[in-house]
């Protein structure tokens, strides 16, 4: 039997993880948190003030919510201090699996032996990186949403040999700090939701990078159809284009159809380092946007 989840660390920091840790920490769980860089807490904590604004949404907690569970994520200065006694482990450092797989091995060395890891990875399954470790059973995927968007959902995978006890455990601990588990019964690349919102995005990235329209007029058309206050991509820059670059390839790599290879207009934006909301310009520039002037709809 798997102990009850109480307390929650979380290795990366950055746009996700930080959000991960505070919804988890306002949720009433003891959580620690380390990163690389010391100040990218901090650094997320501010984007996401940023990020809120932009959307126009109602996010899952409100800016002093946010502050509230901040206050309470004890920052470590290496891994080995937030895995002390951690019943839970979340993993949101890059979208890379030799990295993913390499933090994994040291988690598992770190962490309490019952621990369950967990990977907040968009696109790369448990099952390339469980091997890292010699708990498979206790891996799983465990893919947020943007919860300053107010995205309170998860997608929720196993590996080859998770049990089912450790994905029980996973949905219970998900609804308890407020949010919807979306499981997925059979591994697929993208998750639930995800690979929805993923061929939405390819889809429009080519149309843009090929020069068939205007990537404002996608957004208008999407914002117009869906009422939401962003279209794809000035969500894309809230995501960070390297980001989205990054769980692009993967995509490539696992079909090598052309047709999913990221444009590479994509790619010398990130060259550039305009890698949207945290670089202060991607496709729009920050902090105030043109879509979110007032008369954007009605060009
Ligand atoms: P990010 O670049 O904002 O943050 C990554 C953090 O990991 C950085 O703060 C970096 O310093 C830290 N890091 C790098 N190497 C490390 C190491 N060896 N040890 C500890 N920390 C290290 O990226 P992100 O957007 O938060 O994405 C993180 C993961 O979450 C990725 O797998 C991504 O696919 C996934 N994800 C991102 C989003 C999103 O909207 N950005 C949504 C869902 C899932």
């Amino acid at each position: 039997m798997d102990r009850k989840i109480q307390k929650v660390a979380v290795v990366g920091t950055g746009t996700l993880g930080a959000q991960i840790a505070i919804q988890a920490s306002f949720y009433g769980y003891e959580v620690s948190a380390y990163d690389l860089d010391e100040r990218s807490f901090e650094k997320a904590l501010k984007r996401m003030k940023v990020r809120i604004e932009n959307s126009g949404r109602t996010p899952t907690l409100s800016v002093e919510e946010l502050k509230e569970g901040a206050k309470k994520v004890k920052l470590c200065l290496d891994m080995e201090e937030a895995c002390l006694d951690a019943d839970l482990v979340i993993e949101a450092v890059p979208e890379n699996l030799s990295l993913k797989r390499n933090i994994f091995q040291r988690l598992d060395s770190l962490a309490p032996r019952e621990a369950i890891l967990a990977s907040n990875s968009s696109s790369i399954p448990i099952s390339k990186i469980e091997s890292a470790t010699t708990r498979p059973e206790k891996c799983l995927n465990m893919h947020f949403y943007s919860l300053d968007l107010g995205r309170n959902m998860v997608d929720i995978m196993g590996g080859t040999r998770t049990r089912t006890e450790t994905i029980d455990a996973g949905k219970e601990w998900v609804r308890s700090i407020g949010c919807v588990p979306l499981t997925v019964k059979k591994e697929i690349l993208g998750f639930c939701f995800n690979r929805v919102w993923r061929a939405i995005k390819r889809e429009a990235l080519h149309m843009w990078a090929d020069g068939f329209v205007d990537f404002r007029d996608i957004d208008r058309g999407w914002m117009i159809w869906t009422g939401m206050s962003q279209g794809p991509f000035g969500f894309m820059d809230a995501v960070g284009l390297d980001v989205v670059y990054g769980i692009e390839m993967i995509y490539y790599s696992e079909s090598k159809k052309p047709t999913d290879h990221p444009p590479e207009a994509l790619k010398a934006m990130v060259d550039r380092g305009d890698l949207g909301v945290k670089a202060g310009k991607g496709f729009y520039t920050y902090p105030n946007p043109e879509y979110k002037s007032s008369d954007f709809l009605k060009r």
